[in-house]
């Protein structure tokens, strides 16, 4: 099976076990494990912080941002379509205590006068607004990334009314492979930035929250809180590592190959795509089930009939990802799958 359904699909390669095994530990939560201390080292300069922490997943990440950032009751301002909204089961409600109010931006994407519109009145009847968070690049926007100015903007004003900035980096450098743009540059405006180890660095587990070292410090607390304080968990930071040193320029290819997958995708009939939007590795398109007579669902369960797997989100959209488990030659042969699964 070819797995286009997400980069959390990726395997770790015999290079990075090797890593791993070889790993110097200790314990983490004693700030033992030179391996887990050279990893947040590592990516707190990477993302120009003063401090960082690991942790066993992107979501804790949030969830610990959140939590350290936010007290009950206040109001967390992000996009409609965020991880944090979507996926982390009511996490920022049950963890934090928090509200969301969520803008309607473009692919993820929200403008400043959409932020300052969003702004409630400061007065005792409505909840405090502390925390902006944005997603770098944005999953359900399918891998739209937010310029530099838009979110310096959007930063400098949530800064201006006493609130703090938070990014969710999960594939912040596939943001950097495609534009150009410094990690360090796209992390300046935030009070707390993280990236994902697992997604398409290709790591079997892991993320790095970074911040100043007085919000690290907090935030290992709520770590602890959520059970996420490790023992040797270099063994983890290995493969990090591991990742940053071979598997970052290599998101090229990912990218080229989901342009290819939706130029292909946009030439199949009864598929609706605009493959000049495609900016990284998140490939959505609309299966049109007037057109082929059946739904995402049925699409996906045909092609994965072929030995192809992509995701159904609902009843029309589908996600296709790529990954370094994915190769331009997959791609070709995905797409003559597709084409006969759309002609019947
Ligand atoms: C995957 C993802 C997360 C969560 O990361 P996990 O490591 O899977 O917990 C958070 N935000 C975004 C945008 C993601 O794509």
């Amino acid at each position: 099976m070819i797995d286009f359904s997400s980069d959390v699909k990726t395997l770790p390669s015999a290079a990075m076990r090797q890593a791993m095994a070889s790993a110097e530990v200790g314990d983490e939560q004693a700030f033992e494990d030179p391996t887990v201390n050279a990893l947040c080292a590592r990516v707190a300069a990477l993302l120009g912080k003063e401090a960082a922490l690991f942790a066993p997943s992107g979501c804790m990440c949030n969830q610990i941002a959140i939590a350290s950032w936010c007290r009950p009751g206040e109001e967390v301002i992000a996009d409609r379509s965020a991880h944090i909204a979507w996926f982390e089961s009511g996490g920022p409600a049950a963890n934090a205590g928090v509200m969301l109010n969520t803008l309607d931006g473009d692919r993820g994407r929200f403008d400043l006068a959409q932020l300052q519109a969003a702004l409630r009145p400061r007065w005792r009847h409505c909840p405090l607004p502390t925390l902006l968070a944005v997603e770098q690049t944005c999953n359900l926007g399918g891998g739209a990334v937010w310029p530099l100015p838009q979110l310096q903007a959007v930063a400098a004003f949530a800064h201006s009314e006493g609130m703090h900035t938070h990014m969710d980096g999960a594939r912040l450098l596939n943001a950097v492979i495609a534009s150009g743009v410094a990690a360090s540059d796209y992390a300046a405006p935030f009070d707390s930035v993280w990236l994902d180890l697992s997604k398409g660095l290709g790591a079997p587990i892991g993320a790095v929250l970074a911040g100043s070292r007085e919000f690290i410090e907090r935030a290992w607390g709520v770590k602890q809180r959520l059970g996420g304080a490790m023992r040797q968990a270099g063994i983890l930071a290995a493969a990090g590592l591991y990742a940053l040193d071979h598997n970052v320029e290599r998101l090229r290819l990912d990218h080229q190959n989901a342009r290819a997958l939706a130029l292909g995708l946009s030439q199949i009939g009864g598929l609706m795509i605009d493959p000049t939007t495609i900016e990284t590795n998140l490939v959505f398109f609309d299966v049109d089930a007037q057109v082929l007579g059946f739904d995402a669902a049925t699409f996906a369960s045909r092609l994965a009939a072929l030995g192809y797997k992509m995701g159904p989100f609902d009843a029309r959209r589908v996600r296709a990802v790529t990954h370094l488990d994915i190769s331009a030659e997959n791609v070709q042969q995905a797409l003559a799958a597709v084409a006969k699964v759309c002609a019947g």
